[in-house]
């Protein structure tokens, strides 16, 4: 490949949701970028992943429609007005409702598909370099730049850049070539992901329903058709990828109930292991790690991008005030600003999903007690379903700690 340049002021390992959003973020700014992606654009394009049904976040939204991607795409998103939330055979329910929070929807829902191939169009239409597929083999860092080799093809090639971004997913290289490492916590869930067509109308209600043998998402996706995320116990999940589309309706049915009517299947039926990663820190040198490299959470609460992209939101904004002042982009110094402004975001973020998870899960009794009780207080005391709401909406990070709402 003949590279008009070997020199970047940032290069971003990873060309996906966080990795392209950010180099959209970036555009215009004079910045020069390069975009490292180990797929090609088909690959990406058709990959069986691009099914999963991703529930944005209100403030993920306005963050899409500041990088000029939403306005094409929302036509593609199905708005959530209400979210139910319930723990099957048990008393405990929680409403949400956008109207009474005043906003025109609580989030929206749309196939990870159809955000990565705008997003990929769009950086194609921008002065960024995309190389792909390439993979990054070796990284060095100096005093002034990041030194980076990667395979192109069966090409070698060597870039250097102020700043390495690695937006490379769950399984980062970029992590792993910085010696960072990683807390793995295995909850021995699969989520199990399709799409169901509904007799009757969804009214764009989301609904969470938490039962013994996991968490079940079904959220509203189209006309008549609702994504369904459903965990279950690796052993339960292997079972229900192996049985016949009837066998496995009528167990998705038993788990839902009628409410919607009756279902059928409109999407082959995929199964993603989950578990939460976390790196042991964000920045090395001149390299930072974003999106699913820093995190990758368990789907429950469909937090995992919303938490990217806010990543990617504080890093853009940093990167051009310091560019603008004509500051060094890869300082240590300034790179520690940014890890110190969102770990507070990644605490909250993280534990949140983790015991949602982790409450969930339990069969025990008091638990289950406690869940339900949790659940029924929630749905009277306006300020906790307005903490609920705005942590749904993506604004969670911006109030005050629950436990200080309800006191
Ligand atoms: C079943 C399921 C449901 C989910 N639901 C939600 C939801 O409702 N809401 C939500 O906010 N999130 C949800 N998520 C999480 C969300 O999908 C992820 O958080 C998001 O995809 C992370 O984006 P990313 O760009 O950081 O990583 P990825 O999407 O993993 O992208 C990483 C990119 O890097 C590339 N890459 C990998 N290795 C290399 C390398 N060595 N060199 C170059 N490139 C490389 C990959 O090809 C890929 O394009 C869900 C996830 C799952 C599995």
């Amino acid at each position: 490949m003949e590279l008009d340049e070997q020199h970047f002021d940032i290069v971003i390992v990873g060309g996906g949701l966080a990795g392209n959003s950010l180099g959209l973020a970036l555009r215009n700014t004079g910045l020069k970028i390069a975009i490292i992606e180990a797929n090609t654009k088909d690959q990406l394009l058709n990959s069986a992943l691009g099914d999963r049904a991703l529930a944005l976040a209100a403030g993920t939204v306005r963050t899409l429609e500041d990088i000029g991607v939403w306005q094409a795409i929302r036509s593609k998103a199905s708005a959530i007005k209400d979210i139910h939330v319930s723990d099957k055979g048990h008393f405990g329910k929680v409403r949400l409702s956008a109207k009474k929070q005043n906003v025109d929807a609580l989030g929206y829902v749309i196939t990870a598909r159809d955000i990565e191939s705008h997003l990929v169009q769009e950086v194609e239409k921008t002065s960024i370099t995309v190389i792909s597929p390439a993979r990054v083999v070796g990284l060095t860092s100096d005093e002034k730049s990041v030194h980076i080799s990667l395979k192109y093809r069966d090409e070698s090639l060597c870039l250097t850049a102020k700043l390495l971004v690695g937006a490379d997913g769950g399984n980062s290289t970029i992590r792993k070539l910085l010696d960072i490492p990683q807390e793995i916590t295995e909850y021995g869930q699969t989520a199990l992901v399709t799409t169901v067509k509904t007799t009757l109308h969804h009214n764009n209600i989301a609904y969470e329903r938490f039962t013994d043998s996991g968490p079940l998402a079904l959220l509203p996706a189209g006309k008549n058709e609702c994504a369904v995320v459903w965990t279950r116990r690796n052993k339960d999940a292997e079972a229900l990828m192996a049985d016949n589309e009837m066998d496995f309706l009528e167990q998705l049915q038993l788990c839902f109930g009628y409410r919607l009517g009756r279902f059928s299947l409109s999407a082959p039926r995929r199964a993603f292991p989950v578990s939460l990663v976390r790196a042991g820190k964000m920045q090395s040198g001149r390299a930072i790690i974003i999106g699913n490299a820093v995190h990758q959470l368990h789907p429950v609460a469909g937090q995992g991008f919303n938490l990217g992209l806010r990543d990617v939101v504080q890093l853009a904004d940093m990167l051009i005030k310091q560019h603008r002042q004509h500051k060094d982009i890869g300082s240590a110094d300034f790179l520690k600003t940014y890890v110190s402004a969102r770990e507070n975001d990644h605490r909250k973020t993280i534990g949140f999903t983790d015991s949602l998870v982790r409450l969930f899960s339990n069969d025990n009794l008091a638990l289950a007690a406690a869940r339900n009780i949790g659940l029924a207080v929630f749905d009277h005391i306006p300020a906790a379903k307005s903490f609920l709401s705005k942590h749904a909406m993506g604004l969670a990070q911006n109030i005050p700690d629950l436990d200080n709402q309800q006191q």
